[in-house]
């Protein structure tokens, strides 16, 4: 099958799929190419924080580009429920990291203190709250004894994550993308200033293609004349019963979804692209989170999964053009969740116009090197 496009946009997780349907909302049609469950897919198998108070530490560009993404994310949810009937579940709550002991407290205190400084003015709005604060922000919650405080951001929540991917599926394909399961990239070759990609079933002829496959990115970045590295990190979570309502904010060890069931996780472990589930993980997340709540010691755990982040060696985004074949994107990045509203509006406004302006700029993968 011969075939032309206006875009390909090659990878149809949480990162291809924002950037499609922005590109789709602003009168392109792309064509996403999604390869099929042997994939390793992060954004069906992560946390559902959309979460800026932890973002940007050594790099505050990241902070800034995530603030940016927290504060429209409640009308980019609105905007899909209206068009698809879908709910991300979005609700900016607030978020916390508990601290455990006084090295903790210390610990996160001079972290806080150290983003604070370093973005010349404070994104994150962060800041340490002790044990009294804790309470009086969650009067109904029975905390361990020894949760001495936590940092909290008033910017951070949390959606489904499973939700959005499937609204963003819905959006892209009622604004007139193309949207093909099954279809992985084989090869994408420059040629004569458009480039051929090719598919089991053809190929595709195209002036732009954006690259946001996750780790699919690396067999074919290199014809493009793109060199990131993507880092496999695996994490580890458990979900439970559901249990009523707790009154609880989210944590990134601990949260509870819309369905009532509480999500405990998550590991950070190098084992390259192994996504194997173990017990001593399982063991130590519910031992933390039983210890900021110890009346969760009863619930069931129902399920266990693993799945691999996509890092850069800075853990930070990397959006570029490729500067030896000229319409061609690559975008990757860890938060790809909290990203979403950020990728649907500020980058695929700046990709479809052919230019990653000054707010882009940053995460050129060139400061990897
Ligand atoms: C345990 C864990 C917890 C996390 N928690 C959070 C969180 O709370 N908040 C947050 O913001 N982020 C979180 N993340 C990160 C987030 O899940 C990722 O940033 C995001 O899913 C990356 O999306 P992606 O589209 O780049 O990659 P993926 O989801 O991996 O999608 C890549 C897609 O490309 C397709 N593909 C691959 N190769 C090809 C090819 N050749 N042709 C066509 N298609 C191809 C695959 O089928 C897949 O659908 C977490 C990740 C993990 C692992």
């Amino acid at each position: 099958m011969q075939n032309t496009a206006e875009c390909v946009v090659i990878g149809g997780g949480v990162v291809g799929s924002a950037i499609a349907y922005g590109l789709a909302k602003r009168g392109v049609k792309p064509v996403v190419l999604d390869e099929g469950d042997n994939a390793i897919r992060s954004s069906r198998v992560n946390f559902g924080l959309v979460w800026l108070h932890s973002k940007g530490d050594g790099m505050p560009a990241y902070g800034f580009w995530t603030r940016r993404s927290a504060d429209i994310w409640q009308q980019f949810s609105d905007e899909l429920k209206d068009e698809t009937g879908v709910s991300t579940h979005y609700v900016k709550s607030g978020g916390l990291n508990y601290c455990l002991s006084e090295a903790e407290f210390e610990t996160r205190s001079e972290t806080i203190r150290r983003m604070r400084e370093q973005a010349e003015k404070d994104p994150y709005e962060a800041r340490i709250i002790d044990r009294a604060e804790l309470m009086q922000l969650m009067p109904r919650a029975q905390l361990g004894y020894e949760v001495l405080g936590a940092s909290y951001g008033p910017h951070d929540g949390t959606c489904s994550p499973l939700f959005l991917l499937h609204a963003l599926h819905a959006g892209l394909k009622k604004h007139g993308a193309d949207y093909r399961p099954n279809s992985p990239a084989l090869t994408v070759k420059p040629v004569a200033g458009r480039f051929e990609v090719h598919t089991a079933s053809g190929v595709i002829s195209t002036p732009k293609v954006v690259l946001a496959a996750g780790h699919g990115n690396m067999p074919l970045e290199k014809s493009l004349g793109f060199d990131v590295e993507i880092i496999a990190e695996r994490g580890q979570i458990l979900v439970s019963e559901r249990v009523a309502p707790m009154g609880i904010l989210p944590a990134n060890g601990v949260r509870q979804t819309a369905e009532g069931t509480l999500l405990i996780g998550t590991t950070n472990e190098e084992v390259g692209y192994d996504v194997s589930t173990t017990p001593k993980a399982s063991a130590a997340m519910v031992q933390r989170a039983v210890r900021v709540f110890p009346a969760i010691a009863g619930v069931r755990i129902v399920r266990t999964w693993a799945g691999l982040r996509t890092l850069t060696k800075d853990e930070c985004p990397v959006y570029e053009e490729s500067e030896r074949y000229p319409g061609a994107f690559i975008a990757t990045c860890h938060s790809g969740v909290t990203l979403a509203a950020v990728h649907a509006n500020d980058l695929a406004a700046a990709i479809h116009q052919g230019k990653l302006g000054p707010d882009i700029e940053p995460f050129h993968g060139r400061r990897l090197i």
